[in-house]
């Protein structure tokens, strides 16, 4: 949490709102947060701060992006700020509060301020050069003939291999859930034992999945938010994730839970083969 479809709502709604926009300052009290830049070899975390924000105060927020789960400010000088929500992180956008667990502020020309808060500050920030090389290909984006090729020769198993992010980029627990669900796929199948059928259907479901949770604004459990504060609707409509004992809306057989790589796995016994 977030994954792609919490990601690319706050990139869409951050996109209007801040492109064209210079960043006036950068402030945080929370240098651990920083990460080093794909060339440069700093391991000092203020040291990382203080080139970090060197970088960026003074540059155009060209456009807003996402790779994988990084959003991802697109600079004038061609660098780019990327941003790792991981567990708790949030964006938000001129709030009207403050919090002890803001770790960064920056100011916009407009009187525009953004705010990456984090309880748990495990979120990261960093530049990054060509953030396409981070993270593998976009669920959305990639051909069916690439999506097969990437899972089908894995001794891995699905559930694993969906949320290796250099496999596909994008998907974490609570897709993953939902995507075997669609596709009618037992989480533990290995990927090289997939059928070229079932692939399809597993590509098929991620584009399902993922476009439907995008259009709800993403699934709100617990810190998700968009960056004006309010929450997505998937969590009301998912399938299986976080249901168990309930019924199958597919089957009615009585949805189950187990743990897979010390993940939480809900799937429905009866239609997941
Ligand atoms: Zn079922």
């Amino acid at each position: 949490m977030p994954e792609l479809p919490e990601v690319e709502t706050i990139v869409r709604y951050l996109r209007p709102r801040i492109c064209g926009r210079r960043i006036l300052s950068m402030e945080s009290d929370t240098p651990r947060i920083f990460r080093g830049s794909q060339r440069q070899q700093i391991t000092n975390p203020k040291r990382i701060y203080e080139y970090t924000r060197h970088a960026v105060i003074g540059k155009k927020i060209k456009s807003v992006e996402r790779f994988g789960k990084n959003i991802a400010f697109v600079l004038s000088s061609g660098n780019n700020l990327l941003i790792h929500l991981m567990m708790t992180g949030q964006i938000l956008l001129n709030p009207d509060r403050k919090s002890p667990h803001d770790r960064m502020r920056i100011d916009l020309s407009g009187g525009v301020r953004l705010i990456f808060n984090d309880v748990r500050k495990f979120g990261r920030v960093r530049l990054a050069a060509n953030p396409q090389d981070l993270v593998g290909p976009d669920p959305l984006k990639i051909s069916l003939a690439e999506f097969r090729n990437r899972l089908r020769k894995k001794n891995g198993i699905i559930k694993s291999l969906l949320l290796n992010q250099n496999i596909i980029s994008g998907i974490g627990n609570i897709y993953a859930d939902e995507v075997l669900w669609f596709a009618g796929i037992r989480s533990l199948r290995r990927g090289r034992d997939l059928s070229s059928a079932e692939l399809s259907r597993l590509y098929r479901a991620c584009r399902r999945v993922l476009k439907n949770a995008i259009n709800k604004e993403g699934t709100t459990m617990r810190n998700y938010r968009k960056p004006d504060d309010s929450e997505g609707g998937y969590y009301a409509v998912r399938k299986v994730y976080q249901r168990t004992g309930e019924k199958c809306s597919r089957d009615g057989a009585i949805i189950k839970r187990i743990v897979v790589g010390q993940r939480a796995t809900h799937f429905c016994p009866k239609h997941q083969k």
